[in-house]
C-alpha cells in the first residue's frame, strides 16, 4: 500500500517523514500518475488558496473528487488541507477553491490574532493520553453534518473530524514526534 502527500505547496516533507516512520511506502503526489498509485492522500498545511488553485491547474482536483466518490481513496487534510476538504468555507476569498469532500463548514484563520500560532494539550476521543497539537493560523469547523464524527474540540470549534474515509485536523500532527494521528489515518487507508 502506498500513501501520498500532495506536493504542490506547503509542509510536504514532514508528512512524508512521519508516514515513513510509521512504516508505509510514502510518495509525493504532484501529478495524476502518482495519485493513481496511492490508497490515501494527505493534503498538507500551507496556503489553502494557493494549494486549491494549483490542484485545478495540475488537473488533480477532479481526479481526487472522483476517487473519493467511488470510495477508492482516503484523504487526510491538515490545516489548509481542512479548508480544502470542506464543502463550505464561511469567509473564504471570492472564488476560494475547495474540494467539497466533507460535509463541514470551515472558517479560515479562526483563532484570531492573539492565538495566531500556539501549542496545546488536546483531548482527543481516540487517544489517551492527550495529544500535543500545534496550531498555525488554523481553521476550525463551525458546523458539521450528522454523518461527520467529531474527534476533538477546542474553544467551541471542532478541530478534528472524520467522515468515512475522510479525516481532517485543524492542527499540524506532522510537527510533533507523536505518530498517532498518522497511524490512525493509515488504518483508514487500509480499509480502502
Ligand atoms: N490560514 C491558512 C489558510 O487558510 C492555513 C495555515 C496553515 O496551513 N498553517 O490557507
Amino acid at each position: 500500500m502506498k500513501v501520498g502527500v500532495l506536493a504542490v505547496q506547503g509542509a510536504v516533507s514532514e508528512h512524508l517523514n512521519h508516514l515513513g516512520r510509521c512504516g508505509v511506502n510514502a510518495i509525493a503526489v504532484k501529478e495524476k500518475a502518482a495519485l493513481d498509485q496511492v490508497s490515501g492522500l494527505i493534503i498538507p498545511g500551507g496556503e489553502s488558496t494557493t494549494i486549491g488553485k494549483l490542484l485545478e491547474t495540475f488537473g488533480l482536483a477532479e481526479s481526487i473528487r472522483e476517487r473519493c466518490c467511488d470510495g477508492s481513496l482516503a484523504v487526510f487534510g491538515t490545516c489548509a488541507g481542512m479548508v480544502l476538504m470542506a464543502d463550505e468555507v464561511s469567509d473564504g476569498l471570492p472564488g476560494q477553491p475547495h474540494l467539497g469532500l466533507m460535509k463541514i463548514k470551515v472558517k479560515r484563520n479562526a483563532f484570531g490574532r492573539q492565538r495566531e500560532s500556539f501549542e496545546t494539550e488536546l483531548q482527543f476521543d481516540l487517544f489517551e493520553p492527550a495529544l500535543t497539537a500545534v496550531f498555525i493560523r488554523a481553521p476550525k469547523i463551525e458546523e458539521a453534518a450528522a454523518e461527520v464524527e467529531v474527534l476533538a474540540r477546542l474553544d467551541e470549534g471542532i478541530v478534528a473530524a472524520r467522515q468515512g474515509l475522510m479525516l481532517t485536523t485543524s492542527f499540524h500532527p506532522e510537527l510533533t514526534a507523536d505518530l498517532r494521528v498518522h497511524q490512525y489515518f493509515i488504518e483508514i487507508c487500509k480499509a480502502v
